[in-house]
């Protein structure tokens, strides 16, 4: 397993994978790996002769400063692990190297950042879109793997992808749980011991408002999760939406086409989680 700090020499060492008709398959992630992120990984090693995994902090997708700074960092765990699935190379760059100087470009995200998490954190998509236009580049892969679990980032990802009319392939991988059904997130490692035990109550909540489906308007099951909440003083709901998984506007017709799911965020012990379900 190669590791990289600078986009030259990653360019440098992928280039000869290229020029020998390899496939090139990249992994962004923040790191404080877990399962979730290794079943990413997984696929890209299995369906590329090249996986590599990015590990980057990214300061612009972060609107609360207070989430930046402690946002978890496992550098040594990391590399263990990703060298333990596989992965043939890493790239760790530096802020400086990925921001020698500030990011202006404003991206138009054809309003999929205007609802939900892009609703309630402002920049937080047009960051995202930064650094992974600059993975993009510096890697130039053929498949790049990002999980459901961040579904909105995902629509983003595809819309950024077919408009800067990119040939790479968006893989979109499902969400890998806790046996207690609470979605692996780096962040779950914050929760407080009293916390991570009320945290499964959020796919809890997905799933009984899943189960009303036959009986009840996609409105109607958005009050009975905003009450269901309601008397969790520890769980604050920030929102649960249902949405068309094209275009993730609120859906308000079960008989309107297209997939559609249901997103979830909750803040619990000043940490956000969120979440998501298909509906059948
Ligand atoms: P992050 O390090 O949180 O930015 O995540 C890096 C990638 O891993 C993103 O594409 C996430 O959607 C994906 N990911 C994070 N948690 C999970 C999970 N529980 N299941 C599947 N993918 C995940």
């Amino acid at each position: 397993m190669k590791i990289f700090n600078t986009k030259n020499e990653l360019s440098l060492h992928l280039s000869s994978a290229r020029n020998s008709g390899g496939s090139i398959g990249l992994v962004p992630t923040m790191g404080a790996l877990h399962e979730g992120h290794c079943s990413l990984l997984i696929r890209a090693v299995e369906e590329n002769s090249c996986s590599v995994v990015s590990i980057f902090v990214n300061p612009t997708q972060f609107n609360d400063p207070r989430d930046l700074e402690k946002y978890p960092r496992s550098p040594e765990k990391d590399l263990e692990m990703l060298r333990s699935h596989g992965a043939d190379v890493v790239f760790m760059p530096s802020v400086n190297e990925m921001y020698p100087q500030e990011d202006s470009r404003e991206f138009d995200m054809g309003g999929l950042d205007k609802t939900m998490e892009g609703a309630d954190r402002p920049g937080h998509f047009n960051g995202v879109a930064q650094i992974v236009s600059k993975l993009f580049e510096a890697v130039v892969p053929h498949r790049a793997y990002f999980g459901e679990k961040d579904f909105q980032q995902l629509a983003v990802v595809k819309h950024i992808t077919r408009q800067l009319t990119l040939d790479i392939d968006i893989v979109p991988c499902p969400i890998i749980r806790e046996s207690d059904g609470l979605a692996m997130s780096s962040r779950n490692a914050r929760l407080s011991p009293s916390d991570r035990a009320l945290a499964p109550f959020i796919y809890r909540s997905l799933q009984d408002a899943a189960s009303l489906q036959s009986f009840h308007t996609p409105g109607e099951i958005r009050e009975k999760v905003q009450e269901a909440y309601a008397s969790r003083a520890e769980l604050e709901l920030c929102y649960y939406e249902i949405v068309n998984e094209e275009s993730l506007q609120v859906v308000s017709d079960w008989n309107e086409p297209g997939g559609k799911l249901a997103c979830i965020a909750v803040m619990l012990g000043g940490i956000r989680l969120i979440d998501n379900l298909k509906f059948a």
